[in-house]
């Protein structure tokens, strides 16, 4: 590769600070251990003047980099020189105002955007990142790339190693817990699938241990570059509303790749002057996967300036192994218990005043259900940010009256084993995807009607119906 001096890789701890050439594929900082940033000399680089400038791209879109929703703003995450640029035409995605939708949460109409990150290539955001990896990876000379993933991390690899046909792609999944939605996208991409018998935590360390070994290049939300690709929603997300900054961005906590990336995002926008207020941020858990709201909320935990608590953060796992707590969640995509990017979301926290929260799968389903009845539908997952935003608008943290955006993460065809347990009439089916998960009610179901095979009863039915 061509060596690059106005980007660089940076040890988020301010006490540290140890800079890596781009070259290198690093997924902490090798003296502290820290996670590593992609920071860029902006001075000597050709930032934007007016977010609005950016806009006039659309009119080249026979251009890939100009019609892909990522590298569109290719001036704002310069890592790699333009003709380097993996792309498979990402971040064709779209926010919608949903008024049935801010009803449930209690938001007045016009406030509540869903911003659709299900639209893209593999069906979630991740699609964002993995370009900016794979831009990356290739770059550097990678030949291989290897992922830890509930689902939907694998399904991007494997679509980009797939249509892109750089890289071969390695996946490591838990057992038994990943939909069928997403391994089905894994293995019709073709791709090395190696199911380990654990769960997400488990297949996270071993990932990390045989691509040090065998020099795959790593993909999860550890490498600082698919944070780059994935700071991206929020520039779609101040695209779609006219570059004016909205009061809140609720997301969904899994490994908190992305909710760091918005922080990310949001202060090198201020900083550069592009936007002169942020956002505030919520992260929301899922209740059976809570480490962050329990070390946020109940542990007071905070970025502190860069100096995090860290013996708080293993004292709190510790815990959580003696008494062999394992994350347990409807939403698989964010069944992760060692949230690998902790620190930096502190960071994002702190830039974006953010606050965070956790909700049940009762919550979260039902939210489901409201989401794809007012909308274009979404995965478990994704619903939690919905649902945490209900829950801070009854607490009157956020205002009715202010624009909210949820960032429905991942689409409703990933996990339709869910969906259909939700809505069946099938007490069994029920109890087996949802009761053990502690769901009573499906409070939102839309029942199939059974009739038998003749025309009178089928009228009858719709006739009832209607
Ligand atoms: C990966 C994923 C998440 C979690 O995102 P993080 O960046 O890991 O916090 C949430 N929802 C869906 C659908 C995902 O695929
Ligand atoms: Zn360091």
């Amino acid at each position: 590769m061509q060596s690059s001096d106005t980007a660089f890789q940076q040890c988020i701890r301010p006490e540290c600070g140890k800079r890596y050439a781009l070259g290198e594929a690093l997924v902490a900082c090798s003296a502290c251990g820290g996670l590593l940033d992609v920071s860029y000399e902006w001075d000597r680089l050709t930032p934007p003047k007016r977010l609005a400038d950016l806009q006039g791209l659309w009119s080249r879109r026979s251009d890939p980099l100009a019609f892909s929703g990522v590298w569109r703003f290719y001036d704002l995450l310069p890592f790699a020189p333009r003709d380097r640029v993996v792309t498979v035409g990402e971040g064709q995605t779209l926010l919608q105002s949903a008024d049935s939708v801010a009803k449930f949460v209690g938001s007045n109409p016009g406030r509540l955007f869903l911003q659709y990150e299900g639209m893209n290539p593999s069906g979630s955001f991740k699609d964002n990142g993995m370009s900016a990896a794979f831009t990356h990876a290739h770059w550097i000379g990678a030949k291989r790339a290897a992922c830890a993933s509930t689902g939907n991390t694998s399904a991007s690899l494997a679509l980009y190693s797939a249509v892109s046909r750089l890289m071969q792609a390695v996946i490591f999944i838990g057992s038994g817990k990943i939909s069928y939605g997403k391994l089905s996208q894994a293995l019709d991409f073709g791709a090395l699938t190696i199911q380990i018998a654990g769960d997400f935590d488990d297949a996270m360390q071993r990932v990390r241990e045989v691509s040090q070994r065998l020099g795959i290049y790593l993909v999860n939300s550890v490498n600082p570059f698919r944070l780059e690709g994935q700071k991206t929603i929020m520039l779609r997300v101040l695209e779609a509303l006219g570059w004016e900054v909205p009061d809140w961005i609720v997301v969904p906590g899994g490994n908190l790749g992305n909710s760091s990336a918005f922080g990310k995002a949001f202060s090198e926008l201020k900083m550069l002057g592009l936007i002169d207020r942020v956002p505030r941020l919520a992260v929301i858990n899922a209740a059976g996967a809570n480490t962050l709201h329990g070390l946020y909320n109940g542990q007071g935990l905070r970025w502190n300036d860069g100096n995090v608590d860290q013996a708080k953060i293993t004292a709190f796992y510790r815990t959580m192994d003696e008494e062999k707590r394992r994350a347990s969640t409807i939403a698989s995509a964010i069944e992760i218990n060692r949230p690998v990017n902790l620190d930096k979301c502190l960071r994002a926290l702190a830039t974006c005043d953010g606050v965070v929260r956790e909700t049940t799968d009762q919550e979260i389903l039902d939210a489901k259900a409201q989401v794809g009845a007012g909308g274009l539908g979404c995965e478990p997952a994704s619903a939690a940010s919905v649902a945490g935003a209900k829950q801070l608008v009854a607490e009157g943290v956020i205002g009715r009256d202010e624009r909210v955006v949820c960032i429905l993460t991942g689409h409703q065809l990933k996990d339709p084993t869910a969906t259909v347990a939700y809505h069946t009439t099938d007490q069994e089916q029920f109890n087996k995807v949802l009761g053990e998960r502690g769901v009573k009610r499906a409070s939102f179901a839309n029942r199939a009607v059974a009739v038998s095979n003749d025309l009178d009863e089928i009228e009858r039915a719709i006739q009832l119906d209607g």
